[in-house]
């Protein structure tokens, strides 16, 4: 079976040694129909980790059910269901209180700590596997993972309806912000982003406006000269916190999705404390943020076309990666088709 491996920096194989999964008792195995390339994917090419080398990528997909562990119930051969790739331990303090995304043993996970599904078959704990309705598509299904880490970020900010926001970077995960601010009755959605062609698709999907990243000012003129209630930096750079600093309405708050790598350097951290700005960061979801994910799909409420720029075979996928790690490129989301 060939799969998708980490190798470390700047590595990503094709491997054809490991065989068909064996499932255990609590376990189903799932023929895998799609899976996304994630920017955390491309992050741990770039920087040689966090992933573990080794280890099979893919933790954002879909597929059908061809056999299950003898302990399981409510799933059957056949089913097409999606995975919420977070393996809890489900004895600790923040898994008894909802919080499995904080869990002990942290970032422990399909496609990180274990082997993802970039391969043919994979098999996992039947308690992660979220059946698709009827009318959800594989692509939604492989898309239930980064709208559920957007879901969870406007969640967790506290956004009230009728507030004013700005998103920094239409990537997939900013694009997926800015529709769930729309069904969640944002006033103005700004978006900060450099490439024409991704401030088109923040348009499409209800942006109001878009502007350069060194244009922010127009932002807080638009808004009264008070700037956003909200800001979402969906791509955390020194810079991009900096200007989510300076443009924020003061008392504001500022979330921070985009996984900061690099160190940090800014000059106007006393905006922070004088404009009495508050900071969140936020981290994955729970399996309810993944449920509510399922429902938007199925109620037609957030499009995907737009923001699937590709669709690649497995074989295709350390080449692309060359291309993902060398921006400004025009991909946003990739998806590894099976079929
Ligand atoms: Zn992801
Ligand atoms: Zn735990």
């Amino acid at each position: 079976m060939k799969a998708v491996v980490f190798k470390g920096k700047e590595s990503i194989i094709i491997d054809e040694s490991f065989e068909k999964p064996n499932i255990s008792s609590d376990e189903v195995l799932i023929k895998v129909k799609k899976v996304g390339i994630c920017g955390s994917d491309v992050c741990s090419y770039e920087m040689g980790g966090p992933y573990f080398p080794g280890k099979i990528i893919g933790h954002e997909f879909s597929g059908d059910i061809v056999e299950i562990g003898e302990n399981v119930k409510k799933i059957r051969v056949g089913m097409r269901v999606t995975v919420n790739p977070i393996i809890p331990c489900n004895e600790c303090f923040y898994c008894r209180h909802n919080l499995e995304n904080m869990c002990k043993i942290k970032n422990h996970a399909y496609g990180y700590t274990e082997h993802g599904a970039m391969r043919e078959f994979i098999n996992v704990k039947a308690e992660r596997v979220h059946i698709l309705p009827d009318n959800v598509s594989y692509e939604e299904g492989a898309s239930v993972e980064p709208l559920s880490v957007a879901l969870y970020a406007v969640e967790q900010s506290g956004f009230k309806l009728g507030q004013d926001t700005a998103v920094i970077g239409a990537g997939p995960i900013g694009l997926y912000i800015i529709q769930v601010l729309k069904v969640a009755g944002a006033n103005r959605i700004n978006v900060l982003e450099p490439v024409e062609s991704k401030q088109k698709v923040a348009l499409t999907l209800g942006a109001d406006k878009v502007f350069l990243p060194n244009q922010w000012s127009k932002i807080v003129r638009q808004l009264d000269k008070l700037g956003p209630d909200h800001v979402y930096d969906c791509v955390g750079l020194s810079e991009t916190f900096a200007t989510a600093l300076n443009m924020i309405k003061n008392g504001g708050q500022i979330t921070l999705i985009g996984m900061h790598t690099s160190k940090f350097e800014i000059d106007n951290i006393l905006m922070m404390t004088t404009n009495n700005i508050s900071v969140r960061g936020v981290y994955s979801y729970n399996q309810d943020i993944f449920k509510t994910a399922i429902n938007l799909f199925a109620q037609k409420k957030i499009k995907i076309d737009p923001i699937i720029t590709n669709h690649i075979k497995l074989a295709q996928v350390p080449e692309i990666f060359e291309i993902l790690s060398h921006p400004p490129h025009e991909e946003l989301k990739i998806l590894v088709d099976f079929d």
